[in-house]
């Protein structure tokens, strides 16, 4: 099969299951399969495709027709400029998740903070996590996830970008134990330096799906994401709940508390904080949406 014509029926296959980027897709899976960068396609579209590659090829494409997203097929999702390993014990990285860590990046660029400590509550695919590494030379991050997969493969992506030696990976729960346990962890003994808190700055994008609602998200993420990190409880707002309250045991005076929201969420998140936050306020995304909420503890 000759390139082009693989290429051209791509589209039309993706096209017909109603895909809404199906050049871009059947492009994309085309070079996975070929180990080959985009530029190829332009320049090589005549090169005659071994049939191993073309059967690859229209494996690919029947699991995108069935719905797999893009990013578990080939593995990646470009974050921050940066590329990140996911495999299906993770969330997809988000482009509106990076609104969450410009915030970071804002603060501590703003105020100066130098060894920053910062916590990350689910961190998944350690998208937020390993990007302030990536970003913040002069920081330690402890990342903490429930799901041991998720932090396997947060752990590789560490690897990937080379902040392996400032980014440590805790297992927990946060309705159960998680708290005590990063307060005991190897991490906050070495970052204490005798202050008070433990962090400099506490950062999560927890799932905050209400859990009726997931049964009405696209079949792309209800059947194929992990459930862990889109239920968010009755209302999506159990995580916001208790990590607002447990943070405060974790946080000196001054120190950051930013959240990610979903939809419709800020206003809630925002009354959650007003306890024991100040100077809170909430940032949009690129689309306009409130997706971070953030605040200083008092
Ligand atoms: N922290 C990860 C992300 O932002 C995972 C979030 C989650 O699973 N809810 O992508």
């Amino acid at each position: 099969m000759i390139l082009k014509d693989a290429l051209l029926k791509g589209i039309k296959l993706l096209k017909s299951a109603d895909i809404d980027t199906p050049a871009l897709e059947a492009g994309v899976l085309l070079c996975h399969v070929l180990n080959v960068d985009r530029s190829f396609l332009y320049s090589h579209d005549d090169y005659s495709m071994k049939d191993e590659e073309y059967e690859k090829f229209a494996a690919f494409l029947d699991e995108r027709v069935r719905g797999k997203p893009l990013q578990y097929i080939t593995g990646h999702q470009e974050f921050m400029s940066l590329d990140f390993i996911v495999t299906p014990d993770v969330l997809i990285p988000r482009q509106d998740t990076e609104t969450l860590v410009e915030v970071v990046l804002g603060h501590v660029k703003d105020t100066g903070l130098k060894n920053a400590r910062i916590l990350d509550i689910g961190t998944g695919s350690g998208c937020i996590a390993v990007s302030l590494a990536h970003f913040v030379k002069d920081c330690r991050v402890l990342a903490v996830d429930i799901s041991e997969g998720a932090l396997a493969t947060a752990e590789a992506n560490a690897r990937r970008c080379g902040v392996e030696d400032r980014v440590s990976f805790l297992k927990g729960d946060v309705f159960g134990g998680l708290f005590n346990a990063i307060a005991q962890s190897p991490f906050a003994k070495v970052t204490e330096h005798n202050e008070e808190g433990i962090f400099d700055i506490i950062v999560s994008n927890p799932p905050y799906i209400p859990a009726e609602e997931i049964k009405t998200l696209h079949r792309q993420v209800k059947d194929f994401e992990p459930g862990t990190a889109l239920n968010g409880g009755e209302d999506g707002l159990d995580f916001y709940r208790v990590i607002t309250c447990e943070a405060t045991k974790l946080l000196s005076p001054g120190s950051l508390l930013a959240f990610e929201v979903g939809y419709g969420q800020a206003k809630d998140v925002w009354g959650l904080m007003e306890r024991s936050y100040c100077a809170i306020k909430s940032v949009k995304d690129l689309a306009g949406i409130d997706r971070v909420v953030m605040g200083y503890r008092k």
